[in-house]
């Protein structure tokens, strides 16, 4: 059924040599590859359609408003959002969490609270501290144990009236676990009435995302971590919630109206998306989602468990070496050290040399780092488009860095 070389033709940056050895790229947590599928469509709005969206009479720019309007319909389906004027472009994760860190600033006052969990990328940590500076609130961590589970009974314990944001992200990109998130949507809606905000820049790619199920209030993503460009991203906001909120920036495209003595606002999704928009990338993005919905998302997340299942067993194998989460639900991630042997990027460099990329150091996650008393971790992460023989190239990689470090 799935033809893996048939994928990897379709990638051609896979198809090289680095360092004198055949690329093997594990570093799709920090950014997957794009298919052909998806440049061509890049390739075809520089050459044949590029204009500036929604305000042209002209034929170029109806045709681009059209396939960014279509690929914004893509992405609805994709989360399955109510509508599709709930679905804002942003250029990634980072934005869409500071946008709505911004647009809450009225709505949260001293001493107030906001939860967040010990698993954080920095973009779902500092976005909060800034509101927090802002306002007087507070911010409450979920801590996690030994295996990097978080321990919600703390959140039992620090839900109250005083809560008006948790955000927490569904799957943590230093470590790959998956949080329990419909149990913390669960009881943060029966014990507060506080914003829920979902990270989702390591789930998008891996799972199937059905916000209205989930019950969150804010879903963002970036789309260069799932075959989409850099420079692409997605907030998903509640309707009632997105027209409650006051707009981010203030620009063309957003207004309805704008004279010197007092400014109206546009309606969704353009009230959250002033100046031009990445026209090129946000059509791109919605080719990346037919190259999800073409190979199947349940064909993608059984072949990502099992490369991350037969990694991790060949990898524990390995004297002295620890993976970070060993024990929790995970997907897509294996984080790890050689204990007793130099660092992570001693070992991220040796592979390197070999032709195999991976991340290392602390992931933009400090927190985690600190919490296991290590500087980075040395991490793997998988696509649809990563081999079985591409693993054992990693393991044998991990052995040789062992004894030229030891
Ligand atoms: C990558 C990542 C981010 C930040 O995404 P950008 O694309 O760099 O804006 C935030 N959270 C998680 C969990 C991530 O993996």
């Amino acid at each position: 059924m799935f033809d893996i070389q048939e994928i990897r033709s379709q990638f051609t940056i896979l198809n090289q040599q680095v360092n004198g050895k055949p690329l093997v790229y594990l570093d799709n947590a920090a950014t997957s590859q794009k298919p052909n599928s998806v440049l061509e469509v890049w390739n075809k709005y520089y050459t044949e359609l590029n204009a500036n969206v929604h305000r042209g009479i002209h034929t170029l720019s109806q045709l681009a408003t059209e396939e960014m309007e279509l690929s914004r319909r893509k992405v609805q389906k994709f989360i399955n959002a109510k509508h599709d004027f709930e679905v804002i472009f942003t250029k990634g994760t980072t934005e869409g969490l500071n946008l709505i860190a911004y647009i809450l600033t009225q709505k949260l006052k001293k001493d107030d609270e906001i939860i967040i969990s010990y698993l954080e990328h920095h973009s779902n940590i500092v976005p909060w501290q800034l509101l927090c500076e802002r306002t007087g609130a507070k911010l409450r961590v979920i801590p996690i144990d030994e295996n990097g589970i978080l321990q919600l009974d703390y959140l039992d314990q620090y839900l109250s009236e005083k809560t008006k944001v948790v955000s927490v992200n569904q799957v943590s990109n230093a470590l790959g676990i998956v949080n329990p998130i419909e149990e913390i949507i669960a009881k943060t809606r029966k014990n507060s009435d506080a914003y829920i905000v979902i990270d989702g820049a390591q789930s998008a790619p891996h799972f199937t995302i059905d916000v209205q199920k989930m019950d969150c209030d804010f879903f963002v993503f970036s789309g260069h971590k799932m075959y989409a460009p850099m420079g692409t991203g997605i907030l998903y906001g509640k309707q009632e919630i997105l027209e409650d909120l006051p707009p981010f920036h203030g620009g063309g495209e957003m207004i309805a109206t704008c004279s010197f003595d007092g400014t109206t606002y546009a309606g969704l999704p353009f009230k959250y998306e002033a100046g031009t928009p990445n026209v090129g990338g946000n059509i791109a993005l919605g080719a990346a989602i037919d190259f999800i919905g073409k190979v199947g998302q349940s064909t993608i997340q059984n072949h990502e468990n099992a490369l991350l299942e037969y990694a991790q067993r060949q990898l524990l194998e390995i004297e002295n070496l620890k993976v970070y989460g060993e024990k929790a639900n995970r997907t897509g991630v294996v984080s790890f050290n050689l204990e007793g042997t130099g660092i992570s990027s001693d070992v991220g460099m040796i592979l390197d040399k070999m032709g195999i990329a991976v991340r290392t150091g602390h992931h933009c996650t400090q927190p985690i780092m600190d919490f296991f008393n290590i500087a980075g971790t040395v991490r793997a992460s998988f696509a649809i488009y990563n081999t079985f023989e591409e693993i054992d190239s990693l393991v044998e990689g991990v052995k040789k860095a062992q004894r030229m470090l030891s």
